[in-house]
Order: structure tokens, then sequence, then C-alpha cells
């Protein structure tokens, strides 16, 4: 639009092009972390609903920006996702939890999965060989996915879940509830999970809908005979709340944030003293 002579003034947008150059500049460094290996993984708690002990973590990347500081996985997973990043990132990611969790043997690891990532055709060939090479066993992991791919292309997905299915793995559905979460989806593609989203799990403290809503959800999960876990659990009367209902694993600030492997080795350790 720069080149037009009149209404080159409306045109022209500066802050836009301060926005695309500061996520170019976003881009570029994103490239260099991931080279360098220098993004971080934290590990949140998963307790059983039953007990409250840990049972399992789920592995979230940290990126620690050069002279800028901590950027949201938030930001910088989508950029990923964009830049096709998202394979090298992603499997970076499985490749460190797997080494991690090994110290753990009773843990199980969760591992998120980007749509993206499927598009590589070699994507669960380079799970497996994760696998081989950390000496885990596939039984432990589940790979969490949200249902973005499976309505833009369910015949890739169901080819793709079918595929990891066969290493070992679980496959959960992550996010339910957030959006256009659907049942159809549950079943069709033979989940082995269902994660309940934040938001519907904060809504408990908020009034009885959100629970009515959280209730009929596990009902369509155990109809399925799918277990489910609950994120984003904040509060006792929540983990109360999610536990009468039926929840199987609960996760969330209540039971501690995701941390530093040396953190859940500490609480693995007492764990184990019982
Ligand atoms: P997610 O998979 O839904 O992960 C849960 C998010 O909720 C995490 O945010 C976690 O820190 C946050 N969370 C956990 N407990 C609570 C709680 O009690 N209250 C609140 N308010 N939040 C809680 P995080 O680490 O910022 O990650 C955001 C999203 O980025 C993740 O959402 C996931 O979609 C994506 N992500 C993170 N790491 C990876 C990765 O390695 N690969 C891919 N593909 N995506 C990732
Ligand atoms: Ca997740
Ligand atoms: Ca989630
Ligand atoms: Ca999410």
């Amino acid at each position: 639009a720069k080149e037009t002579g009149r209404g080159r003034a409306e045109d022209y947008h500066p802050e836009m092009d301060a926005e695309r150059e500061e996520r170019n500049m976003l881009e570029i460094d994103l490239r260099i972390a991931i080279e360098r290996r220098e993004l971080a993984v934290v590990y949140q708690p998963v307790v059983d609903a039953e007990d409250w002990r840990l049972i399992g973590v789920e592995a979230l990347a940290r990126w620690n920006r050069k002279g800028y500081g901590p950027v949201s996985p938030e930001i910088f997973i989508p950029i990923a996702e964009s830049t096709g990043l998202i394979d090298q990132l992603g499997l970076f990611v499985l490749h460190r939890a797997c080494e991690t969790v090994r110290q753990w043997p009773e843990i199980k690891l969760a591992v998120n999965i980007s749509p993206g990532q499927f598009r590589d055709p070699g994507f669960a060939v380079h799970v497996g060989s994760v696998f081989q090479k950390t000496a885990v066993d596939p039984a432990r992991i589940t790979l969490e996915m949200t249902e973005g791919y499976f309505i833009q292309n369910p015949e890739r997905a169901r080819a793709a879940i079918t595929k990891l299915r066969q290493l070992g793995v679980s496959i959960a559905l992550d996010d339910f509830g957030a959006g256009f979460s659907s049942v159809g989806y549950l079943r069709q593609f033979g989940f082995d999970r269902m994660k309940i989203d934040k938001s519907l799990v904060q809504a408990l403290d908020e009034g009885n809908r959100a629970a009515d809503l959280l209730q009929a959800t596990v009902a369509l999960a155990r109809s399925l005979e799918i277990p489910v876990t609950a994120e984003g659990v904040e509060t006792q009367s929540q983990a109360l709340q999610l536990q009468l209902t039926g929840c199987d694993e609960l996760q969330g600030y209540f039971f501690g944030k995701p941390m530093a492997a040396e953190e859940i080795d500490k609480i693995y350790m007492a764990r184990n003293k019982r």
C-alpha cells in the first residue's frame, strides 16, 4: 500500500510495522534458542484425585529470552507453530522430558503436541526414536492435543493418532470445555483421556451452572470409559468438588505450579518415603 501515491498517509501504519518487526525479532531469537537447546522444560504435578498423591507430571516449555527475560508459551508456541519451528521444539521438549522422568520410575509424563507437528510425515517415527534413545516405556507417556486439527483434517488426524498409539502411548484431548469441544471427537478418535479445561474448573467458584456442566462432562467421559484429568485447580474447594464429581486426576496451582525437575524430585522423594 505504501507505493500508491495518494492516500499514503492513511495507509501507513507505523505501529503495524513495529509489531511485525518485533515478531520477526522474536522468531529469529526463538530459532537460535531452539538450535542452541536453550529452552527449558518445567514440570507440573498431577495428583491422584482420591489421595492427592503425585502420580504424574505435565512437561511445559519455557523460554528465557536473552536480554529480555521470560516469554510466555502463549506467545512463543504460536510463533513456533506458524514458522515450522514447532517440529524441533516439540521433539526437544519430548526428549528432555523423557530423559528427566527416567529418575521417577512410577511417574507418568504428559507432553503437549501441536497439530502442526502432524504435518511431518515422519512424526510418529521421530517420537518412537525418542522413546528408544531415552529407554522410556511409552506406556508412561500421554500426548496431549487440542481438537483444532481434528476439525481441520479428520482423516490425517486419525492416521497420525493411529500411528502414535501403535507406539504404545496414550492420547489425551486437551482443553475440553474451552471452545467447541465436541463429544463426537472424543468417541470418533478413541481418545484415552479427557482433560477438562481450566476455564470450566475456575467457573466452579462462581455458581451452580458450572457445577452442572462439570457433572455432565464427567458423566460423559464416564459413559465412554475415558478417565478425566481436571487442570487449573487453584483452590481447595475446587479440588473437593472435582474429587466428588469423579475426576480421576487433578492438576493446578493448588497442588503445585510448573517447576524445575529438582523441585519435583523433592516431592517425589517425600512421596516414596511413606
Ligand atoms: P496447556 O497445555 O493447557 O497447559 C496448561 C497451562 O495452564 C500452563 O500454561 C500452566 O502453567 C497453566 N496452569 C497450570 N495450573 C494452573 C492453575 O491452577 N491456574 C492457572 N491460571 N493456570 C494454570 P503455560 O505453561 O503458560 O502454557 C500455555 C500453553 O502453551 C499450554 O497450555 C500449551 O498449550 C502450550 N505449551 C506449553 N508448552 C508446550 C510444548 O512443549 N509444546 C506445545 N505444543 N505446546 C506447549
Ligand atoms: Ca496440556
Ligand atoms: Ca490444557
Ligand atoms: Ca491450553
